[in-house]
């Protein structure tokens, strides 16, 4: 069986740390747009440099652009028996661009935003590394990350900032969810309880 899985669920609903749960579990490769977009620029491919004229120009990369990455990442040999796509396509537009590869599974973490907030409220976010903390496990400003990095309050983890990513969620992700219900690859997952909680659910429903 191969598991080409795409994770989509509002921010503060785990997401991110399902995926890598999930990437060891299968043996596949976790893969986010932000990053892979770095990863091309990085290795100074020649759609990395492109990425990299449209981002020193100050301007978005377009979902053309961003479908091109993927596609190329996709096609690596570590790939090839699958990957736990983390949080893309997540609009009709880029659902529209997404046209090289078929996902087996779409896993929706459901949380309501009441939650999403409570769990954002309290986010602390590695400044060198990118992992969370939160103040409700009894993490600090400034505590020190395993990496060497310090935790900080991110300035878009303010309530409002958090209301409006949450609102993006609502008008352009979900939708799109649609689409892939009519394929049959829809998952829908319980967010709320323990990450624990949550993976046996997804484990559950994959089947593994
Ligand atoms: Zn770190």
């Amino acid at each position: 069986m191969t598991y080409k899985i795409i994770l989509l669920g509002p921010q503060g609903s785990g997401k991110g740390t399902q995926a890598q749960i999930l990437s060891k579990k299968l043996n596949v490769p976790a893969l986010a747009m932000g990053q892979l977009l770095r990863d091309e620029v990085a290795a100074g491919s020649d759609v990395g440099l492109k990425v990299d004229g449209i981002l020193k120009s100050g301007n978005l990369v377009s979902d053309e652009v961003a479908a091109e990455v993927l596609q190329a990442r996709l096609s690596r040999p570590d790939a090839v028996n699958g990957y736990v796509l983390d949080g893309y396509p997540r609009n009709l537009k880029q659902y529209a661009a997404f046209t090289f590869d078929a996902p087996t599974h779409v896993i929706v973490i459901e949380v309501p935003r009441e939650e999403s907030l409570r769990r954002l409220g309290g986010r602390l976010t590695c400044s060198s590394c990118g992992a969370v903390a939160s103040t409700k496990d009894g993490a600090k400003e400034g505590d020190a990350c395993a990496c060497g990095g310090k935790f900080v309050r991110r300035d878009d983890d303010t309530e409002a900032a958090i209301n409006r990513r949450l609102d993006i969620y609502d008008n352009d992700t979900t939708p799109m969810l649609g689409k892939f219900e009519e394929k049959g690859v829809l998952v829908r997952v319980d967010g709320v309880g323990s990450v624990e909680e949550v993976r046996e659910r997804i484990m559950e429903k994959l089947a593994i």
